[in-house]
């Protein structure tokens, strides 16, 4: 693992919400307003729309996720474009994009992202101190996978 210091920049932050767990995540994004409007924040198109329109910040908006969101928060976590994923996914429905779902999960545990899935995870990773202070994260070194021998 190497150490990455993030200092005090903006983090940014990846907010991602299936339509069941909307709600939730729309009254969490409201409580927590002041805290998200001093960072950058990314969404998939709907839940990004939402956030938008009810919280008056700015939100760079990628795809609905079925229709290739959830990929797209995926690619820039692997670029180290994400500092964070705030992910309310619906346990209790089927999603037509759910290898997307599983694939995004995977990534942000690939490269060592904070993921929440639930409001109480997200409120403590939003009330941690490493919001504002100088933190570390540590980024997982994959030289050795990269340029391992492969029989062919
Ligand atoms: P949405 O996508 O914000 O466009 O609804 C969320 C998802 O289903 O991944």
């Amino acid at each position: 693992m190497k150490d990455v210091s993030f200092g005090y920049e903006r983090k940014k932050i990846a907010l991602v919400a299936h339509d069941f767990k909307k709600k939730d995540l729309l009254e969490w994004a409201k409580y927590n307003r002041v805290t998200l409007s001093c960072h950058d924040i990314y969404a998939t198109g709907t839940t990004g729309t939402m956030i938008e329109q009810e919280l008056g910040i700015p939100v760079t908006k990628l795809k609905s996720g079925p229709l290739g969101g959830d990929q797209q928060i995926g690619a820039k976590i692997a670029e180290g474009e994400i500092d964070f994923l705030i992910f309310f996914w619906d346990p209790m429905s089927q999603m037509p994009h759910d290898p997307d779902v599983k694939a995004l999960l995977r990534i942000a545990m690939v490269w060592n992202i904070p993921v929440a899935c639930n409001r109480v995870s997200a409120d403590y990773v939003i009330s941690s101190p490493l919001m504002w202070e100088k933190s570390t994260r540590l980024k997982p070194d994959y030289e050795k996978y990269e340029t391992r021998d492969v029989e062919v």
